[in-house]
């Protein structure tokens, strides 16, 4: 069985920037993996700029905040896996992976979980209705229009104006879509004022506040929503072909329940907690990287 002093397991901003950290701290036996083919985790998809101010001094798209990463990264020798994900992570500090069709295991002394997050989807809201087509969480229908280039629909309503849900509607509306709306439950917009202002002002895309949707309608295809106007319970139908639901971001860390407090475990980035910016996650996965890696420095 293969040993390495040190596993990280994520390769976005978090896995790579904690990697970096424990190597110039002097830990010598790095490997860092990732289940995707490439390295960035979100990054690749988040083609608009606003990543790296504080890192690099200038605002990159997430591409160029990645070809960053990568490039330093190079200069190390820490081991990169890509396609590889990791299936479990045992007490006796062996992890399960799962690479091209094969399964393997390897040993680690210590492990830094940089696994990122996941959306909250439309079924954790007491939405009544079926779910057919056209319904996509935020982060889906990024992925799908910015690396797959595909057409997700025309009348475009969004539910949740945290930063993904305000991103994307500039998204659509720089795609030629109608944004009909953002719904938000709240008094005001939930994401940063800078994404408020960039986003949503600068496009005079309709941010509809304490307004939810309780009704889902269509056969097949979504056709359109029943909202609620949470203060007077007044509902009105609002047509649309797509609904996409940014409803907030949940900490990725299933592949450690139960070991949380094992003092061979440390957790960066966002499955550690939701960070609204990249040099964030990035500079506390490099101070943590940098502590473990100093342990294990030969
Ligand atoms: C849509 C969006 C827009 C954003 N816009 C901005 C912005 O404009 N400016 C800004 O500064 N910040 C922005 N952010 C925030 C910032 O990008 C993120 O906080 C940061 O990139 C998170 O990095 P991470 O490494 O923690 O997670 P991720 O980037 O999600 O990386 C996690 C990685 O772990 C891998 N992984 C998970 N589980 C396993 C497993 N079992 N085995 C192997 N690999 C696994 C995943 O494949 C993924 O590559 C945005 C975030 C999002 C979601």
């Amino acid at each position: 069985m293969r040993t390495f002093k040190l596993l990280v397991v994520g390769a976005g901003a978090a896995g790579i920037s904690a990697a970096l950290a424990a190597w110039d701290a002097g830990c010598r036996d790095v490997l860092l993996l990732d289940r995707a083919e490439s390295m960035g985790g979100i990054l690749p998809q988040c083609l608009h700029e606003g990543f790296g101010l504080t890192t690099f001094g200038q605002e990159l798209t997430g591409p160029e905040y990645t070809a960053r990463l990568a490039e330093k990264l190079a200069g190390t020798g820490v081991v990169f896996l890509p396609g590889t994900e990791v299936l479990s992570v045992s007490e006796e500090r062996i992890a399960v992976l799962s690479r091209r069709g094969a399964v393997e295991r390897l040993r680690f002394e210590r492990l830094i979980l940089a696994s990122g997050c996941r959306e909250r989807s439309i079924g954790s809201l007491p939405v009544a209705g079926t779910r057919p087509a056209g319904i996509f969480t935020a982060g889906q229908a990024q992925e799908r229009i910015n690396l797959r280039h595909q057409d997700l629909g025309d009348e475009i309503l969004i539910l949740g104006s945290g930063d993904l849900g305000m991103i994307m509607a500039r998204r659509f509306t720089l795609g030629g879509k109608h944004v009909i709306a953002v719904l938000e439950q709240a008094v005001q917009y939930g994401g940063m004022a800078r994404n408020h202002r960039r986003c949503i002002e600068a496009f005079s895309i309709p941010l509809r506040c304490r307004m939810t949707v309780r009704e889902i309608h269509g056969e097949g295809r979504i056709r359109g929503v029943t909202a609620e106007h949470i203060d007077s319970g007044e509902r009105e139908f609002i047509a649309c072909d797509t609904l996409v639901t940014a409803l907030g971001l949940i900490p990725e860390r299933e592949l450690v329940r139960g070991l949380e407090d094992r003092d061979w475990l440390s957790l960066v980035g966002n499955c550690h907690h939701v960070h609204d910016i990249v040099d964030s996650a990035a500079a506390e996965a490099a101070r943590i990287g940098s502590l473990v890696g100093k342990r294990l420095a030969v």
